[in-house]
């Protein structure tokens, strides 16, 4: 490796939406991070919605107009 033209590789910690905390190596520190092994369902075996950003919400919200729209076509 060439000195002075990298960036510092640290260990850190990467802290999940669900509370669970890693130990990772990187050149940032304190990372956030929205999904994790621990909680993202291929991992839990569970169906579960992880809608952070209010996506899901949205899609519903706009569905429900659409639908509305076509019953009163009709
Ligand atoms: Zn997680």
């Amino acid at each position: 490796m060439k000195n002075d033209i990298h960036p510092d590789y640290k260990k850190t910690t990467a802290s999940c939406a669900c509370g669970s905390v890693i130990e990772v190596g990187s050149t940032k520190e304190n990372i956030k991070i929205e999904i994790c092994s621990k909680c993202h369902p291929f991992f839990t075996g569970k169906q579960k919605l992880v809608d952070t950003a209010g996506r899901v919400d949205r899609f519903r919200k706009k569905y429900a107009a659409f639908n509305s729209l076509a019953a009163s076509k009709k």
